[in-house]
């Protein structure tokens, strides 16, 4: 396979030089993330879990809820110190309804977000 002339990054102001058209290494990470952001809408999130409102819905959810729902399933005793929107806020679910919060613990929590961001990116949200 022949080696095709070097073509500059496509980041503005970049002046790398690529053997293939693109962005460089440092580039191509920079451009992925404010594209995920912008998807996902990033920023209001993080406010909306630093709001007093949440952080108070939070904690008099966790103490009514002490137990990791994932792990009492498996028939294990885990403190659980994450509300995890059972419908996620990204998916328009219900943001202070007891009914969409489960408690989890750390581990089972980043399981979950694992597999959501997984599958988010195999079939983006639609408007619904
Ligand atoms: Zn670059
Ligand atoms: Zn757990």
């Amino acid at each position: 396979m022949p080696t095709s002339a070097p073509t500059p990054c496509r980041y503005p102001s970049c002046r790398a030089l690529l053997s293939a058209p693109g962005f460089c290494n440092e580039h191509r990470a920079a451009v992925h993330r404010e594209y995920g952001r912008a998807r996902r809408g990033f920023d209001t999130e993080r406010g909306f879990y630093q709001s007093p409102r949440w952080r108070s819905v939070r904690a008099a959810f966790l103490r009514e809820h002490p137990v990791c729902k994932a792990c009492e399933a498996l028939g294990s005793t885990t403190p659980g110190v994450v509300a995890d929107h059972i419908q996620p806020i990204k998916e328009n679910g219900l943001r202070f309804d007891w009914s969409n919060l489960q408690a989890l613990c750390v581990s089972c929590h980043n399981r979950k977000t694992a597999r959501e961001t997984a599958a988010s990116r195999l079939y983006p949200p639609r408007g619904s």
